[in-house]
């Protein structure tokens, strides 16, 4: 009987603590791959949902399989990985169509079951015309070249327009980033209940890409950090700080990274002492991580973290709880 309560009483505490760590946490975040190059087993991906949810949308599909079976290895799941693509992954959330950011998507796809591809209409383009064609794969879509075998549907997203995610509990607002000019990408704002987080695909500084979009996003975001309701950030560092600016190619380095995060601390009423981007959890992501590149992006974004921003350093497989 004693031993019969105290499973009970150990049950109860359990659930407790349990609900309480979910209660602190408002979405599950799990890298599939993390670097912009390099490895091709380990190239942009990350599965979000809610937390305690089981319907994932891929932001992103560099590397799937690899990535899943790495998620296996620390106990995220226990099914085949190809059941947890076909089951588990509700839809995709393509920021831009560099095959860093779509061959495992792309490669994956006949074993994969019937779902939506999200993308602003530049990405859809791409993969409707370049990617999924019968020249240089099979027509898994269904739009484009015929016979089309309908497996993907595509959803164009509208610019800053919130769109529920069907199938799943979240809804997201696409927002075009410049990606070395004429080239684009898209930031992506998921939401769930009332928490936010934020996605960035590839993306270069508004004053070398002579662009306003990554301002416009740190303005439209802003709000949601003063109101505490962001809940994290993902955003690319892929060169150490001694990259040339002129060699940036669409993309950030440390000291950029940094200045970034300023603007939107400022934006959201920081200054002097008070930073509201204090603690906040920032991904840093797309590193390519030649030579001792990894380490050096790693040691500069800590010594330059004056904000005191959550650093935190992706792994294939890990779990992140925001
Ligand atoms: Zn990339
Ligand atoms: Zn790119």
């Amino acid at each position: 009987m004693k031993s019969v309560l105290s499973i009970i009483i150990y049950g109860c505490i359990s659930i407790l603590s349990i609900s309480t760590l979910n209660a602190q946490h408002s979405f599950t975040l799990m890298p599939l791959g993390v670097y912009g190059g390099c490895d091709e087993g380990n190239l942009s991906a990350y599965l979000i949902a809610p937390v305690g949810d089981t319907a994932f949308v891929a932001l992103d599909g560099g590397t799937i399989h690899d990535g899943l079976r790495a998620a296996r290895r620390h106990h995220f799941f226990k099914m085949d990985p190809a059941r947890f693509q076909r089951q588990r992954i509700i839809a995709y959330l393509i920021t831009h169509p560099h095959l860093d950011h779509v061959s495992g998507l792309i490669i994956n796809s006949p074993d994969d079951s019937r779902k939506d591809i999200y993308g602003l209409p530049f990405t859809i383009k791409t993969l409707k015309t370049k990617y999924f064609t019968w020249s240089s794969w099979a027509n898994f879509a269904d739009e484009g070249e015929q016979p089309a075998l309908k497996k993907y549907h595509y959803v164009r997203l509208k610019e800053m327009q919130p769109t529920a995610i069907k199938g799943t509990a979240m809804q997201v607002t696409a927002f075009e980033l410049s990606h070395a000019v004429p080239g684009r990408s898209t930031a992506y704002l998921v939401k769930s209940r009332q928490n936010y987080f934020l996605y960035l695909g590839d993306t270069g500084d508004d004053q070398i890409e002579q662009s306003h979009k990554l301002s416009g996003l740190w303005t439209a975001v802003a709000p949601l950090l003063k109101a505490g309701q962001l809940k994290g950030i993902s955003i690319e560092c892929s060169f150490p700080d001694q990259q040339p600016d002129e060699h940036l190619f669409g993309h950030l380095k440390p000291t950029l990274l940094m200045k970034n995060l300023a603007q939107l601390d400022s934006l959201a009423g920081g200054g002097g002492d008070r930073h509201p981007i204090q603690n906040l959890p920032v991904i840093i992501a797309h590193i390519k991580p030649a030579g001792s590149n990894e380490q050096t992006i790693h040691k500069e974004l800590r010594q330059q973290n004056q904000l005191g921003v959550r650093l935190i350093f992706p792994k294939r497989g890990k779990k992140i709880l925001l």
